[in-house]
C-alpha cells in the first residue's frame, strides 16, 4: 500500500491535495483602517529610479480624477518621495485619535507620503529596509483614506523590501510597469513581471517613458534614448503597452512648479482603458 503523504492524522486522504483540512497558505494582508474603503489598489513599479514612475503615477491619478473617480496616491517611494513636491503639498498631515488624514491636492487627490509627516522635507530618510516596509503598512492601516475608487501606490524602484511588503500586505489588484527605452528593458521588465507573477498579481500593462522628443520646429520625433524595444517585450510577455510618453517640457514645468494638479498627460489613454477593465464606476 502507498504510504500516506498527508500529514494530518485525522484526514483519510492519501495526499494533501484536495484535503479540506490542509493548512491554507498564511496571509500577510494587513487590515485597512476602519474609516476607509478602497475599491482598487494599483502598484506603479519600475526597475530603476528616474524612469518617470512618479510622473506616470501622478498622470494616471489626474486622469482618473478628471473622469470623476475618487483617487488616492500612496507615496511608497519612501527614500525618494516626489509626489508632494509635484502637487505643491506641504505637511505636517493632520492626525487624530482615529488616524492620519491624507493631504488633498487642488484636484482632490488624497496623498500620503513620508514628506507630509517629517517636520522638514529635506531631512533624508535613512532607515533600514524593515522600518521602511513598516511605514508602508502604516500608510495602509493608519491613514484615513475614506472612500476611494483607486489607490495608486508609487513604489520604490526595484524588487526590495518595500515592494515585497506592498505586494504581501495590500490587496494589490494589478501593477503597471514604467520603463524607458534605454533601460535594459527586457531584463528589468521581466524582473518586475516575475516578481508580480510570483505574488500572483496581474500585470495590467507597461508604460514607456522618454519614448521620443518632438522637435518644436519641424515636429520630427527624435528617439533620444535609442530605439524602443517595448513592442518586442510586450509580445514576448503578453503584456499590453498602455502608453508611450515623450519627453514633454510642459510636464516637467508643472511638476517642478508644484502645479501638477493642472497637468493633462495626453499619452496615457490606453492606461485609462486598462484601469477601467477593473470595472469601477465613477461617482455621480
Ligand atoms: P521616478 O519616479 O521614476 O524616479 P520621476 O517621475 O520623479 O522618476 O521623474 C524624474 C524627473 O523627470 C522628474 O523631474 C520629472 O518631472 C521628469 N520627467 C519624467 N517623465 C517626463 C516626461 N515624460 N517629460 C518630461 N519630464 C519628465
Amino acid at each position: 500500500m502507498a504510504e500516506k503523504s498527508c500529514s494530518n492524522s485525522s484526514c483519510s486522504k492519501e495526499s494533501c491535495e484536495g484535503c479540506p483540512s490542509a493548512k491554507q497558505p498564511q496571509s500577510f494582508l494587513e487590515e485597512l483602517n476602519s474609516y476607509s474603503e478602497v475599491k482598487h489598489v494599483i502598484g506603479i513599479v519600475s526597475g530603476k529610479g528616474g524612469v518617470g514612475k512618479s510622473m506616470a503615477t501622478a498622470s494616471l491619478a489626474n486622469l482618473l480624477a478628471s473622469k470623476g473617480y475618487r483617487v488616492g496616491i500612496m507615496d511608497a517611494d519612501i527614500t525618494g518621495p516626489s509626489i508632494p513636491r509635484m502637487y505643491g503639498l506641504a505637511g505636517p498631515a493632520e492626525a487624530g485619535e482615529e488616524g492620519i488624514y491624507p493631504v488633498l491636492t487642488d484636484n482632490d487627490i488624497k496623498v500620503m507620503s513620508i514628506n507630509l509627516l517629517m517636520p522638514d522635507p529635506e531631512t533624508p530618510v535613512i532607515w533600514r529596509g524593515p522600518v521602511l516596509a513598516n511605514m508602508v503598512k502604516q500608510f495602509w492601516k493608519d491613514v484615513i483614506w475614506g472612500e476611494l475608487d483607486y489607490l495608486l501606490v508609487d513604489m520604490p524602484p526595484g524588487t526590495g523590501d518595500v515592494p515585497l511588503t506592498v505586494f504581501q500586505s495590500l490587496p494589490v489588484d494589478g501593477i503597471v510597469i514604467v520603463t524607458s527605452p534605454q533601460d535594459l528593458v527586457k531584463m528589468i521588465v521581466k524582473k518586475a513581471f516575475n516578481m508580480a507573477a510570483t505574488m500572483n498579481i496581474p500585470v495590467l500593462g507597461m508604460i514607456e517613458n522618454y519614448s521620443y522628443l518632438k522637435c518644436p520646429d519641424c515636429g520630427k520625433e527624435i528617439s533620444v534614448f535609442g530605439k524602443s524595444r517595448i513592442e518586442e517585450v510586450s509580445k514576448e510577455l503578453q503584456v499590453a503597452v498602455l502608453g508611450k510618453m515623450p519627453i514633454d517640457p510642459r510636464l516637467t514645468e508643472l511638476s517642478d512648479a508644484g502645479e501638477f494638479a493642472q497637468a493633462v498627460n495626453p499619452y496615457l489613454d490606453g492606461a485609462f482603458a486598462a484601469l477601467q477593465l477593473l470595472n469601477v464606476k465613477a461617482k455621480d
